[in-house]
């Protein structure tokens, strides 16, 4: 072996990347690639080339939703990386047999994808564990809990004891609105969308203590479907709100053929 040689091989070994991630979005490239996203506690968002993923039988495959140890390829060249192997953790067969579970997951990783990877241990642990425990009969639930983990970690959602504009301490009985310059929930004076997007109090206390409660816990509160479901149309609307970007599962309407 010479030493260029040598040097070229430990440049190629450089170049292989290996970290835990999940795949929250698959998409076809061409007629033979696939497209992934990996959202990584270590990378963040990585968007990864599968060559031959749709036509090829040796090619490394992960499906929408596996979570494994990915080893990737940083191409400086053509500044792209491609996917190398993977040793799965998970492949979350289950979440693609149902609308509501198919629904929930892509609402997740649409909020993930729309981060600039500050939180990526945060949200990677958010985004996994729920995933984890996300059936046909809890959907509701963990998308709840999600989304108001996710906005209290981008910072968009305080502890709800105290009004975001005017700094004032929420009564118990008080009925937030909404700011609509700063996209939260605030006091009734501050509203600025007269009652068009209001949280009543027993939700708000809801709400309140999830934040203040680990995941597990928080998903045992019991609360009635009615609730639930009243719950979730109030996060979504936030979510239209608050975000840059709208989000596409909403606006394709399928939440609420699904309530
Ligand atoms: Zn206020």
């Amino acid at each position: 072996m010479t030493v260029g040689s040598g040097v070229n091989i430990l440049k190629f070994m450089d170049r292989n990347e290996s970290a835990p991630a999940i795949v929250i979005q698959s998409e076809k490239r061409g007629d033979y690639d696939r497209i992934l996203t990996l959202l990584s506690p270590v990378w963040g968002i990585r968007r990864v080339i599968v060559y031959g993923a749709r036509k090829s039988q040796k090619a490394v495959k992960a499906s929408l939703y596996t979570e494994a140890t990915f080893v990737i390829y940083s191409n400086p060249e053509r500044h792209n990386c491609t996917l190398v192997d993977i040793t799965p953790i998970s492949v979350h067969s289950s979440i693609l047999t149902s609308l509501e579970t198919s629904f929930s997951a892509s609402l997740m990783s649409e909020l993930a994808l729309i981060e600039k990877g500050e939180e990526r241990e945060e949200l990677y642990d958010l985004y996994t564990s729920f995933l984890d425990i996300l059936d046909e009969n809890n959907w509701r639930r963990v998308l709840i809990q999600y989304i108001v983990r996710y906005l209290s970690l981008v910072g968009l959602f305080d502890d709800l004891e105290y009004c975001p504009v005017c700094l004032r301490p929420y009564g118990e009985k008080d009925i937030l609105g909404f700011s609509s310059s700063l996209g939260v929930p605030c006091c009734p004076n501050c509203d600025s969308m007269s009652s068009e997007l209001i949280l009543p109090p027993n939700a708000r206390a809801y709400l309140r203590e999830s934040l203040r409660t680990e995941k597990e816990r928080a998903m045992g509160f019991i609360i009635s479907e009615n609730m639930e479901a009243r719950l979730l149309r109030y996060l979504t609307r936030t979510l239209s709100y608050s975000l840059p970007v709208p989000l596409k599962c909403l606006k394709s309407g399928l939440l609420n053929s699904l309530q």
